[in-house]
């Protein structure tokens, strides 16, 4: 992380102000059901990772996650090993790196009750428009029209740059701009260390 650990608890504010939209679709997926499926938890296990999260406060905020839908048992058992596994502490101990975005959106979309994957690619214009006005208020016109011409043109990192660039106006960021000196949106890691970096800039 750019600020050192992340702990679990830090998780839903970092979320709120800055996620990219295919994490912020996991995250409220998992309050929302207290559970994801085995694609979306490597997505997004991987992605708090590289954020700076530990693996003792992964756990946690796995635990934490599933809440009362599983036991102490099952979580133990099936679930702890895999977020080790993530961190490369178990099996043959690979240090994993989290997905880029063409391997989040080349990667088998989201079937019935999945949510891994990249919004832009994997979610329908009418989703996707209704996501974007109401978790990122993006309510202008010509910026919706914007994205979602990017999108049918199979641009969908062009389209969440664009969506970095609305959302952190606020902060200074001009069309164009991206990231920094305009680049455009490759990593969702990118993505949320530039975004906390512009909060204390
Ligand atoms: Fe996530 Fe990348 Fe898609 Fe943006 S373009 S939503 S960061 S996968």
């Amino acid at each position: 992380g750019i600020d050192g650990e992340v702990t679990a608890d830090m998780v839903d504010e970092i979320a709120r102000k800055h996620f990219p939209m295919c994490m912020r679709s996991l995250h409220e997926t998992l309050r929302a059901d207290r559970h994801l499926k085995h694609a979306g938890r490597l997505q997004f296990t991987l992605f708090l990772k590289a954020m700076g999260v530990s693996v003792e406060e992964a756990i946690v905020f796995w635990r934490k996650g599933y809440g009362q839908s599983m036991t102490d048992d099952k979580f133990n058992k099936e679930y702890k090993y895999n977020i080790r596994h993530s961190y490369g502490l178990e099996g043959k101990r690979a240090d994993y790196p989290a997905m880029n975005c063409q391997r989040i959106i080349t990667q088998n979309g989201p079937g019935p009750g999945e949510t891994h994957g990249c919004p832009f690619c994997h979610h329908s214009i009418d989703n996707l428009t209704s996501s974007l006005t109401s978790v990122y208020r993006i309510t202008a016109q010509a910026d919706l029209m914007e994205i979602q011409r990017a999108v049918k043109d199979g641009f969908y990192h062009v389209a969440c740059t664009r969506v970095f660039e609305i959302t952190h106006a606020e902060r200074g960021v001009k069309k164009g701009e991206g990231l920094g000196a305009g680049e455009s949106v490759a990593h969702p890691n990118k993505y949320v260390a530039r975004s906390r970096e512009l909060e204390k800039a």
